[in-house]
């Protein structure tokens, strides 16, 4: 079944016609140039995934990767860039962005009545060759087979020729559609992992998302990936690092906001993976017990607060590891990964609360004295805290949050000055003297009860 002619017609038959036809005239366009292009990357595995179902579904593709290759003749550097504005031309709509010194030209389409949204990344193949020692690599537009060894997995190192001659070949230089077959999820090379660490979450993400295994040999290489502190060096040592932190960060902002999270996050840890996080990280029964709390926190809350819930699960993840200080305290970790300075700043004060809110909440008797001790805190620091807590505390926050927090006085200031107060210092305390009736039952919901205990407490 892996005919051209079988792959091809796959092809078509799988993708939506509209991009079929953005597919075609790129390749027409290639073409006419004297160029090869690929399909590559997602959307191959994709589309085989889709042919072996039983199912005619169509594959959605919101990500694609062209290829071009131009034999070491006339393709140049700026190969991808000429093809993307051909296509910008012919179908309307799309922001051209053009990144890096091999001008990979990226074409975005962006709630688009056609496309919805669609993000199309065209590249040069190429070789980085060193004519001599210490030289800077240069760019030769070369063979497309050197651009997928570069890539992480044999499933995602396929590529489909949408150029003739030879339209819908497959190329499959590492046996990647018997992994596809077998749900075999293998790195292409021993070293794969120790050159980029961020191969490890994607790996685990694969596995997971597809019900894939991760191919015994590939395990140990990411066991010894870990085990020879790859995450540590490139930490601390590499001048890649902000960039390898922000990828991390990426893949598991991926992970987190994936419905597959929890499948993903017990893979990590049995790989020993989390300990690229921070050393002591290991999935706990307590750590497991408090993410699924705040995973239902989360739920609960959505509506009337927009917290990032990806987010807000690497915190409960990083607030597990002891303060500790220097380059692996909490909060230092949350910054190299480049997360928002709101995070970094809850995680560093995150100690200090739990103790100043847990003291409070253990004298609090009454819901007005609750609200007292937990009035201004920010609902993301809340969680936070409350998910160490014992269940009566727990329950006495939740109470706050979804009732006593919204609670209105049964009196206002205008409702005093009707009564014949005049505004002044005063006022402030008559009201939070309603409040906390209001909210401890005392006037039984009675607005009458309530003016009584004023005209009572403040004589006129
Ligand atoms: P998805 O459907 O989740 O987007 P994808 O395979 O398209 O899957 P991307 O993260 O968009 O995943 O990456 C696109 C392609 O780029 C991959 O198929 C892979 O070939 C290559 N790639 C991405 N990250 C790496 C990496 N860290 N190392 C090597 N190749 C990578």
């Amino acid at each position: 079944w892996m005919r051209e002619a079988d792959v091809w017609d796959g092809l078509r038959s799988h993708l939506n016609p509209k991009l079929w036809q953005l597919l075609e005239t790129a390749a027409q366009a290639a073409q006419e140039r004297g160029w090869q292009l690929y399909l590559v990357g997602g959307a191959v595995r994709d589309v085989l995934r889709g042919m072996q179902s039983p199912q005619e579904t169509e594959v959605v593709l919101t990500d694609i990767d062209l290829v071009v290759d131009g034999f070491h003749q006339s393709a140049t550097v700026g190969a991808g860039v000429e093809l993307a504005t051909v296509l910008q031309e012919r179908f309307a709509g799309a922001r051209l962005d053009v990144h890096g010194a091999f001008q990979t030209a990226a074409l975005l389409w962006h709630n688009d009545p056609v496309f919805d949204s669609l993000w199309l990344d065209i590249a040069t193949a190429r070789t980085e060759f060193y004519p001599y020692p210490a030289a800077n690599p240069e760019v030769e537009a070369s063979s497309i087979r050197q651009d997928l060894y570069r890539r992480d997995f044999t499933i995602n190192a396929l590529a489909i020729r949408l150029t003739t001659p030879r339209q819908g070949k497959l190329l499959d230089f590492f046996g990647g559609v018997l992994d596809l077959q077998r749900g075999w999820v293998r790195v292409l090379h021993a070293n794969s992992f120790i050159e980029d660490p961020t191969r490890i979450f994607r790996a685990v993400r694969f596995a997971v998302r597809f019900g894939f295994e991760i191919e015994p040999e590939t395990e140990r290489f990411i066991r010894h990936a870990i085990a020879s502190g790859v995450y540590e060096r490139s930490r601390s040592l590499n001048p890649r690092t902000p960039a390898l932190q922000a990828r991390l960060k990426s893949e598991l902002k991926y992970l987190l906001q994936a419905s597959y999270w929890p499948r993903a996050l017990r893979e990590l840890d049995r790989l020993g993976a989390l300990q690229c996080l921070h050393p002591q990280l290991r999935l706990t029964r307590e750590l497991w017990r408090r993410l699924q709390l705040m995973d239902r926190g989360l739920r609960r809350f959505e509506n009337w607060h927009h917290l990032s819930h990806w987010r807000m699960l690497l915190e409960v993840l990083l607030s597990q590891v002891e303060m500790g200080d220097g380059e692996f305290s909490r909060a230092a970790v949350a910054q190299q990964l480049q997360l928002p300075e709101e995070t970094v700043q809850r995680l560093a004060t995150l100690g200090e609360r739990c103790e100043r809110l847990q003291g409070g909440l253990k004298l609090a008797r009454r819901p007005s004295e609750v609200v007292q001790v937990l009035e201004g805190e920010e609902l993301a620091g809340l969680l936070l805290v409350a998910l160490g807590m014992g269940r009566s505390l727990r329950r006495k926050v939740w109470q706050y949050l979804t009732e006593w927090a919204h609670v209105k006085p049964l009196l206002n200031g205008e409702d005093l000055k009707q009564l014949g107060y005049k505004p002044g210092p005063q006022f402030k305390e008559m009201l939070a003297d309603i409040q906390a009736g209001t909210l401890d039952g005392d006037f039984g919901g009675s607005r009458e009860a309530a003016i009584a205990f004023v005209c009572d407490r403040y004589p006129l």
